[in-house]
């Protein structure tokens, strides 16, 4: 398969509805469950281990229109709340068992009542995680945290999960992250090699499909592309940073491109990478997820680590890139993401490091606005 033929698998497979994805996997699999995951972290290893399939749920982009999910929800809040409660109205989660939240910000915690009001039948639960990673007791709490899950898991699939279950599944996982790794990896020495939409496009698809089809299929994107070449430009380099949660169009990702940047990093779908290294399975392994949650996660502003400010993070990403700018790209109205730029943009500021803001929204046509701005952002630097 070439690496252009994997893209467009990938594409196609992010076309289907969770929900019917979810169902053409049960009726493979007779008996299975599956569970949707809302970003950003979901220890997806909890739901695999007890032999259901994980999909991501992180709402309709521009293929859902509104119609009931406004009512629900106060005019300024982010696109990705609306449209995730409105693929459940339009009967597009329909295959799913259940979906779990956890505590990212407001939104999604009133959503996951909204979602547990309107639809009685489906399993809806909302994990805590700590707030604290620092605490002595994250941890514990997050271990505990992580068993009461469990318990509800085993509730609904009928049957216990033993460690070795658990430790097989964060295998599983530790090889998926891995292949994401080195495909980022690649991209920040490569990036003419392999352009932001195309990286976006394998990365989603993680959460379209089952660990153990897309483990092989990444796999041989990574091989397809190391027999590609091209001729690296002029352009500036950039790390992209604010798209944690809800997903900026692919077209607003070929048009940052265009305007004359690479893209090195990015926090894309950073839940379903969210590691730095593999989770250790020489021990407990609901305590090895708990404390690689602590010591092993990306940055990121859903998480709050006292031990090490985010700002720092983002500057490590910056250096280790070897980044020229920042393009700031947060979704419309999202709090979390909004917060933290004032903070990113001190430290920015202070090491002298240029950025951009795009905001955006899943529901986005034209990006000629957006094209202007970069292309003004990159002449200014090009030509300084
Ligand atoms: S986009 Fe931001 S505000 Fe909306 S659910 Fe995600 S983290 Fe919360």
């Amino acid at each position: 398969m070439t690496f252009e033929a994997i893209v467009e698998e990938c594409r196609a497979r992010l076309a289907r509805p969770p929900g019917e994805v979810a169902a053409t996997w049960k009726a493979e699999h007779p008996g299975g469950r599956a569970i949707g995951c809302f970003p950003v972290y979901t220890p997806l290893e909890l739901i695999h281990a007890a032999g259901a399939l994980p999909l991501a749920v992180a709402g309709g982009g521009t293929t859902v229109e509104l119609t009931h999910a406004d009512s629900r929800f106060q005019s300024f809040v982010c696109s990705i709340a609306k449209t995730t409660l409105e693929l459940g109205f339009q009967g597009r989660l329909a295959g799913l068992d259940g979906v779990l939240f956890h505590s990212i910000c407001d939104v999604a915690r009133n959503l996951s009542s909204v979602m547990r009001r309107n639809f009685p039948d489906l399993f809806v639960e909302y994990l805590h995680l700590p707030q604290n990673t620092a605490s002595e007791a994250a941890v514990d709490y997050l271990e505990a945290e992580y068993r009461r899950l469990l318990a509800r898991l085993e509730g609904l699939v009928g049957h216990p999960v033993t460690d070795d279950d658990l430790a097989r599944s964060i295998l599983a996982h530790n090889w998926r992250r891995g292949l994401l790794r080195r495909l980022y990896a690649f991209r920040a020495q490569a990036p003419h090699l392999l352009s932001l939409a195309e990286c976006a496009l394998l990365t989603r698809a993680a959460g379209a499909m089952p660990v153990e089809s897309y483990g092989p299929l990444l796999e041989a994107a990574l091989v397809a592309l190391g027999a590609r070449e091209g001729r690296l430009k002029d352009r500036v380099r950039v790390v992209v940073e604010g798209a944690f949660c809800e997903q900026p169009p692919l077209g607003l990702l070929e048009v940052i491109e265009e305007a004359g940047c690479y893209v090195l990093d990015d926090d894309l779908m950073t839940g379903w990478r969210w590691f730095t290294e593999d989770v250790p399975v020489d021990g407990a392994p609901l305590r090895a997820l708990a404390e690689a949650y602590r010591d092993r996660s990306e940055y990121s502003s859903i998480r709050h680590d006292w031990r090490k400010p985010k700002a720092q993070g983002l500057l490590e990403k910056v250096r280790r890139a070897g980044a020229d700018a920042v393009l700031f790209l947060p979704a419309k109205f999202c709090e979390p993401a909004l917060f933290d730029y004032v903070l990113y943009r001190e430290a920015l500021e202070r090491e002298g490091i240029p950025h951009l803001v795009v905001e955006f929204e899943e529901k986005q046509w034209t990006f000629e606005r957006t094209r202007n701005e970069i292309e003004t952002f990159v002449e200014s630097l090009l030509f300084d």
